[in-house]
């Protein structure tokens, strides 16, 4: 894979559209409450048409450490989908690597997202998938949000886990064990999207739980609903 030194020409303007959408996105986390302190990221996939292979891609992310209210299209790092940086005065979010890995092995992923949010995260603490007991479960995710390995920090295992989870799976969502939800969408709004739904859906089931043990929905249904709700309502 090529690393450019420098966001090429012809990127110029994509990669500049992205830094805004990305910055923006950033302001939806502690909006919904999924994030403390400056943990949590949201990145974008830049394509570059002219390496159709996905080569030549860039991704645009959250620099490491920095509060959310000093987030700005400005402060915004790129790097190529080995991680490396691109363009930026600080270093790339810590988790840049996992992303990057999700952009070069999943091709039709433009957005990724990951929290900390305490529901999914607490399931995540004891590697339970969260079963499908609503049916706005059924339309978001198509079925059980799934479980990824425990994975550490500091190569691509937490990339290789989401990717094994997720590849073949309905669910946008994968509860990486004792460390939290990342969330994959076709752009950085449908990511984020994602992480929102995946907390709510993680609360509610907890609290029902608490009232006794939810009912599974009929995979039938489960199927009907996600069809339905994945093309009746628009989202290709
Ligand atoms: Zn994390």
């Amino acid at each position: 894979m090529s690393t450019p030194t420098e966001v090429p020409a012809h990127l110029r303007a994509a990669v500049d559209a992205a830094k805004e959408n990305v910055a923006a996105l950033h302001a939806e986390l502690p909006r919904w409450e999924l994030v403390v302190w400056t943990a949590g990221n949201v990145s974008e996939r830049v394509r570059d048409d002219r390496t159709p292979d996905g080569s030549g891609d860039l991704l645009v992310i959250k620099p490491s450490g920095v509060s959310y209210d000093d987030i700005t299209p400005e402060s915004m790092v790129v790097c190529d989908l080995d991680g490396k940086l691109v363009e930026g005065d600080r270093s790339p979010s810590s988790d840049t690597a996992a992303h990057a890995y999700v952009y070069s092995h999943m091709p039709e992923v433009g957005g990724v997202v990951h929290t900390h949010s305490t529901y999914a995260t607490a399931w995540a603490a004891r590697a339970e998938e969260i079963p499908c007991v609503l049916t706005m479960m059924a339309d978001e995710f198509g079925g059980p949000i799934p479980v990824g390995p425990f994975a550490i920090i500091g190569d691509d295992s937490i990339g290789r886990g989401i990717v094994e989870t997720l590849r073949g799976h309905r669910s946008p969502a994968v509860l990486m064990r004792n460390h939290g939800p990342f969330t994959i969408g076709k752009d950085a709004r449908a990511a984020v999207k994602a992480a929102v739904m995946v907390e709510e859906v993680a609360r509610t089931v907890h609290v029902s739980r608490q009232l006794g043990e939810p009912l599974p929905i009929a995979q039938e249904h489960v199927d009907s609903l996600y069809a339905r709700y994945q093309n009746v309502y628009g989202q290709h």
